[in-house]
């Protein structure tokens, strides 16, 4: 690794002849993503020496590995968090300057590998990170989607979907590993019979197979040479064309299994918190698990060690139940391969695996129609049979007569497969990823579990990275920090941000904060100017909702109270306000509609508010086109005010919320999720709490909801709003455009109306909002609260989790690398 020592004659050279090798041009000659490609390359060819040093590590000390599990991976862009991670990243881009090339924009070369949707996704990839980052041997396995998330444009205020060919010029950061690759297969039959010695086998015919093609992407950890990988599969057809025997049957059979292949692994499904149903998405589940667990499977068996001392060299955790079916093909290698009989193979099974539950929303949970699930996966069907037809006889017997009990239970209930039920019967732990979340699961949703099994039952808060969420997004915050603490160690212990707490008052250090804060937005300002056209005052309050879009977390609350500001502003046009800009970023499942109608009242709004001269730019409206991790680097960093605003229960944890508080942005938000603990952690005087309870909440659903009319009577402004949906004042005189928007929160035509409390919690959000810019108005307070919410920040690292994960569940241990 460079360190202090960086070569920069070698790396010059390097960089050079990689162009020559890879384009045959000089730097002269070379575009941009040339120069991306080269130095990507010249980056690459350092971290080979500590990956190598990390493999041979790890097979010399025999730590246990963590196996993470997760149909998503949103790892962000590579090159500039591997220079951070390096220690290099100052170096690279003096030796480049010198070179006449800036580090930033061959940054923005690099593609987003947009392998997952959102929070979920972005989880696993700052575990990778932290796992890496605190020396623990660990491996990420996931899918090599051929399109990654579609890329967002915003065309007539509507969200149109473009696909994502993030691979189209090659991504140098990858390793294909074709030695290690494996074969999947789909349906067919399944025959008993016994073998030579007497063992059950069970023969599948007749099915379809692919090959699984591992690709290796390496984690770097944080200035500890460490490097472990995120394996992604591909898929391949297995039989190759045969340029001899082309006759026509074999050449339309070649075909197939190359779509076969090509479809697997073509995109992910752009659902959030909400299941496809799919039968390829069940196909895609299989495939990376299968190809994954014979693979661990090869990899362990090498090291000679007994089949049932697995559970000491191995943990699959499984991010959600996306990975579920892990359960069952982990049980049929044990059975089928190694002829463990069920008990052995269920004693190995459930001492691997442990499963993460990240959400209540029933929409979520996933359930597989057991005629599709048999016909794809006939054996695997079997194994979770027998795996129900044990638990419930364990049921019955710890519950005589209680068939209801059986019912709720269950895993095979209703002609579905619930994955839920599959995950928590074998895994040895199941955990929350909040607190609250977990109380949540414990006494409400997964209650009869929790009841029969409360041993499992744990939580997890979730965390974020600062390597990439503040030392890379906020280098002059971090400068600061490390002048103020006079230390970098905060790099890897974030509790030492609680250092700063003695400066909260202090007036220089207040400004210093404030004029970095002012940078920032500086710099979110120009990414505006250029991606919107739209002018926007850095010195107007930054208020920022940036996430998926879904109507759980509400952006329809903060859109409505901004046309509701609107209004106050035409009303009372000599009255002094706050000047402020509302910033969204937010993509929509491509089918679901109603989170693309408030896209559209968004952009709508925006639209309206943003050319009225009337106003005098008093508030602003600003849509960020296509979000994702590369500009949420620079979103974070220059909030004032962060949204966390979700209809309480209903957000697992979240992870944005920890992103803005640790770059001192304030939180406006709903008692829900991690919030509750960024506010224990902050003081409630430092952020602005409003709306319903979690328990009122789930007060309210368990009796049918509640009526908005009575709130849209009482309150007129408010009605002044919700009418405005249908008047035609933000959509040119249309009355229809918003209109389901309108029925959705006053009528019950569909479900319940007003499903998420916004009319309920909308005088309290006003009054948040209020209490909010009255304390913006005095600098130094608000700098203070801004601090604050920094220096109190150290919880949410990643590394505190993984810490808990390991101390509770994983029970792995840190290696050594030696650097070179
Ligand atoms: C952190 C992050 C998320 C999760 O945001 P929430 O506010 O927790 O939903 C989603 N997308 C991206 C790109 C992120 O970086």
């Amino acid at each position: 690794m460079f360190d202090k020592r960086l070569d920069k004659k070698k790396f010059k050279e390097e960089v050079e002849s990689n162009l020559k090798l890879l384009y045959r041009h000089t730097i002269a000659e070379a575009s941009q993503q040339e120069l991306f490609q080269a130095v990507s390359y010249a980056v690459k060819e350092v971290i080979m020496d500590d990956w190598i040093s990390t493999q041979k590590a790890v097979k010399e000390q025999g730590a246990k590995t963590v196996v993470y599990l997760s149909m998503e991976f949103l790892i962000g862009r590579a090159l500039g968090n591997n220079l951070i991670n390096m220690n290099s990243y100052r170096q690279v881009e003096d030796c480049l300057a010198e070179m006449g090339i800036d580090l930033n924009a061959l940054e923005n070369q690099e593609p987003d590998p947009a392998l997952g949707n959102g929070g979920l996704g972005r989880l696993a990839a700052c575990f990778l990170e932290s796992l890496t980052t605190l020396g623990y041997p660990a491996y990420g396995c996931g899918i090599r989607y051929r399109y990654g998330m579609f890329k967002q444009k915003i065309e007539n205020g509507y969200q149109r979907e473009v696909p994502d060919d993030w691979l189209k010029d090659g991504y140098p950061f990858e390793l294909r590993r074709p030695d290690f690759t494996q074969e999947v297969r789909f349906g067919g039959t399944i025959h008993f019979e016994k073998d030579a010695n007497g063992d059950d086998c069970f023969i599948q015919e007749n099915y379809q197979s692919v090959k699984a093609v591992p690709y290796e992407i390496p984690i770097v950890g944080y200035g500890n040479h460490m490097v472990n990988s995120l394996c992604i599969w591909d898929a391949e057809p297995i039989v190759n064309f045969n340029l001899d025997s082309f006759d026509s049957g074999n050449y339309h059979k070649a075909v197939e299994q190359e779509n076969i292949a090509k479809n697997i692994v073509e995109v992910l499904y752009p659902n959030d918190n909400h299941i496809a149903g799919k039968e390829l998405r069940l196909k895609q589940q299989y495939f990376f698990i299968s190809a994954s667990l014979q693979s661990a499977l090869q990899k362990f068996k090498k090291t000679g060690a007994s089949i049932f001392t697995l559970p000491d060299k191995v943990v699959f955790q499984m991010n959600d139940t996306h990975p579920t079916v892990a359960v069952a093909e982990l049980m049929r290698l044990l059975l089928d391969q190694e002829h463990l009989s069920w008990e052995e193979a269920w004693g190995i099974t459930t001492k691997c695996v442990a499963y993460t539950n990240h959400t209540i929303m029933s929409e979520a949970l996933e359930k597989w129609p057991i005629d599709l699930f048999e016909r794809l996966l006939p054996r695997v069907y079997q194994i979770v049979q027998e795996i129900d037809r044990r638990f419930v006889a364990e049921v019955r017997s710890r519950y005589p007569g209680n068939e209801e009990k059986v019912a709720r239970m269950a895993i095979l209930y209703d002609k579905q497969v619930r994955m839920a039920h599959l995950a928590i019967v074998a895994s040895f732990s199941v955990n929350g990823v909040a607190a609250l979340h977990t109380e949540i699961l414990k006494n409400q949703e997964l209650k009869d579990f929790y009841e029969m099994m409360p041993d499992k039952f744990n939580n997890k808060t979730n965390g974020v990275t600062q390597r990439r969420f503040l030392m890379h997004a906020n280098p002059w915050l971090s400068d600061w920090i490390t002048l103020e603490l006079k230390t970098t160690e905060w790099a890897t212990n974030l509790d030492l941000l609680a250092g700063l707490k003695a400066l909260v008052d202090n007036p220089a250090a207040q400004s210093d904060f404030i004029e970095i804060k002012k940078q920032n937005k500086i710099r979110l300002a120009q990414y505006i100017k250029e991606h919107n056209g739209i002018e926007v005052d850095p010195e107007s309050l930054f208020d920022i909702q940036v996430k998926r879009l879904h109507e759980y977390k509400r952006q329809l609350l903060n859109i409505l109270h901004v046309i509701y500001l609107y209004n106050q502003i035409k009303e009372n046009p000599e009255q002094e306000v706050q000047k402020r800009t509302f910033i969204f970023g937010a993509k929509a499942s491509a089918g679901y509609i109603r989170a693309k109608e408030i896209i559209k009242l968004i952009t709508s709004v925006a639209e309206v508010v943003n050319n009225d001269a009337s106003i005098d730019g008093k508030i602003k409206v600003v849509f960020i086109e296509d979000y994702k991790v590369s500009n949420a680097e620079i979103i974070f960093s220059a909030a004032d005010l962060s949204e966390q605003i979700s209809t309480a229960s209903k957000e697992a944890s979240g992870t944005g919320n920890m992103k803005f508080m640790m770059n001192g942005g304030v939180t406006i938000g709903t008692m829900d999720g991690a919030n509750v603990e960024i506010v224990e952690a902050v003081g409630a005087e430092n952020a602005f709490i409003f709306g319903l309870s979690s328990e009122e909440v789930i007060q309210y659903e368990n009796h049918g909801g509640y009526n908005p009319q009575d709130i849209y009577n009482s309150d007129p402004k408010l009605r002044q709003v919700i009418d405005q949906l249908v008047d035609g004042t933000f959509a040119g005189g249309d009355r229809e455009m918003f209109r389901n928007i309108y029925d959705s929160l006053l009528t019950n035509k569909s479900g319940r109306a007003d499903q998420y409390f916004i009319l309920k919690d909308f005088d309290s959000y006003r009054q948040a909002q209020a209490a909010a810019v009255a304390a913006y108005k005095d600098k130094s307070a608000w700098a203070r609260m801004a601090m604050m919410n920094t220096a109190c920040s150290g919880k949410f690292s990643s590394d505190r989790t993984i810490e808990e994960y390991v101390r509770d569940i994983w029970h792995s241990q840190k290696i050594q690398v030696e650097g070179k």
